[in-house]
């Protein structure tokens, strides 16, 4: 028996050791689940069984909320800077237990070195960036004529529910939890019930960093039993969710009930629109390396290329010759859950009932390196008919469609013919032209000539992508409230 740090409790390091337990993270401490039972995971790079998780009830949500309820009244009160160095502590922990963070990940994921080092960095980026930010965050006074005046406070909301998914598990939640905090909140987390065991790991290294006890919770289990009762719960008075649109659906419908605002980060099917004068070799890599990163189980992942007419044939060979050349395990990583790949590979079958030939991949690993695990080949269908659901639908793994367009009007159109609206990337050597495309897609982030996207730019969907902005300031608006307070001297 191991405990949550891995460390030997009892039993000798036999063969057969049972398989490492990890508890909730409750005030502080870690807590056996109160109906005593555990999931079992599996790595998706190999298919073998790994750690056991705490599989979370209502119980368990019902003591996480009591302690962060009890908690974030005395952590809104301290000034802004303490609040800030508790949130820098918290950082370095996460930096110090980056190889730790890093196993845990590796294990629920299989996902290769260097997806690994982005995400547990840009994690610890959150941390950073929002206590920094936070000492900045500031009301405003109003003047309302001689001796009247009002000033407006950003008050936290209290509790806070984040339910985040799998794709990206520790930069998910990072990107939820450091901003709740920083404005003053206590929050519950309720990580994918596939990859929870990093985010349990990082309220662990949080408390040992100083932050106070109830401030951060996490219970594990799946999102019926743990995530519908933490939506549902009284004193939580936001949820700020990342997930599939069907379970956005849903938790949009339980906040519109209870009357408490949602952060809703769904799904995604991205454009990515290249002209004929954009530099296409920086172009195709770009609409490759969307496909290879974390193999394409990103929302924000543009898996739509849409190139002008006389480069189409070009631009989309480049891809596909880099494609090719991604080898599974070192470039990219696999499906993450069984069910996903089962997913990507049902919509393969659909596209091959449906006439579809793809011009590179369309399968799994039958055979070589990749075939231990849930790894699928990078993968492109050039000419999708816009109705048909791979053109419409998001596949969440290494999947691209392309189309061709005729001119700027054609392009616009066809970039906003989706029914999300999450990000787009434009790529043309006339700026004004990018730009003017950027103005007219419907989309919460627009990159032209592959600018950068980092934390300080605002995150979000339009359309079926969701509501609400995570990233940038506006997220520490999100997890505030502005109240008014007026003054008459007369
Ligand atoms: P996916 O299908 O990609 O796993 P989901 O939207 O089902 O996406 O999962 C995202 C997160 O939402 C996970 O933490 C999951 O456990 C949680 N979840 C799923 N169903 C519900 C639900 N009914 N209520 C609350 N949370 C849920």
């Amino acid at each position: 028996m191991t405990d949550i740090t891995g460390t030997a409790t009892g039993a000798t390091s036999a063969p057969a050791a049972p398989p490492r337990r990890h508890e909730h993270w409750i005030n502080g401490a870690a807590v056996p689940p109160a109906g005593g039972a555990y999931f079992p995971t599996r790595s998706p790079a190999t298919r073998e069984p790994g750690d056991e998780i705490a599989a979370g009830t209502a119980a368990d949500v019902e003591l996480a909320v009591a302690a962060a309820s009890a908690a974030w009244p005395a952590w809104a009160a301290r000034p802004a800077a303490e609040r800030a160095d508790v949130l820098h502590a918290v950082a370095d922990a996460m930096a110090a237990g980056a190889a730790e963070l890093t196993e845990l990940e590796r294990a629920t994921t299989g996902k290769t070195d260097g997806q690994l080092k982005l995400e547990i960095d840009m994690s610890v980026a959150y941390f950073r960036y929002y206590a920094g930010v936070l000492r900045a965050l500031h009301g405003r006074t109003i003047d309302l004529g001689a001796g009247a005046h009002a000033y407006t406070r950003l008050e936290p909301y209290g509790v806070i529910g984040a339910i985040t998914p799998w794709n990206l598990p520790l930069n998910q939640a990072s990107r939820a939890l450091a901003p709740a905090l920083a404005v003053g909140n206590a929050v519950v987390a309720k990580p994918s019930e596939f990859t929870s065991t990093s985010t349990v790991r990082l309220a662990r290294l949080a408390t040992e960093a100083g932050l106070p006890d109830g401030l951060l919770n996490v219970v594990t289990g799946t999102g019926p039993e743990v995530g519908g009762p933490l939506a549902a719960h009284p004193l939580v008075r936001k949820v700020a969710f990342t997930g599939s649109v069907l379970t956005g659906r849903h938790l949009a419908g339980v906040a519109g009930d209870r009357l408490i605002p949602v952060t809703l980060e769904l799904g995604g099917k991205s454009p990515v629109v290249v002209f004929a004068d954009a530099d296409l070799d920086r172009a195709a890599a770009a609409a490759a390396g969307a496909i290879q990163a974390n193999s394409g189980q990103v929302c924000s992942a543009t898996t739509r290329l849409l190139v002008e007419d006389s480069v189409h044939d070009e631009v989309v060979a480049r891809v596909v010759e880099r494609l090719e050349r991604l080898r599974p395990g070192v470039d990219f990583g696999p499906i993450i859950t069984e069910a996903q790949f089962d997913k990507v590979l049902a919509a393969f079958a659909q596209a091959a009932r449906d006439g579809l030939t793809p011009l590179t991949g369309g399968a799994a690993y039958d055979d070589g390196p990749g075939a231990a695990g849930q790894y699928v080949r990078p993968t492109v269908y050039a000419d999708v008919p816009p109705t048909h659901p791979l053109a419409r639908e998001e596949v969440f793994g290494p999947v691209l469609v392309t189309r061709r367009f005729s001119d700027e009007a054609d392009a616009l159109a066809m970039a906003n013919d989706s029914d999300y609206g999450l990000v787009a990337s434009v790529w043309s050597g006339d700026v004004a032209r990018g730009l003017r495309l950027a103005e007219g897609i419907q989309a919460g982030q627009v990159a032209v000539n592959g600018g950068p996207l980092t934390i300080e730019t605002p995150f979000g969907g339009y359309k079926s992508s969701g509501y609400g902005r995570e990233k940038g300031l506006e997220a520490l608006h999100d997890y505030a409230q502005t109240k008014t307070i007026s003054l008459s001297l007369g």
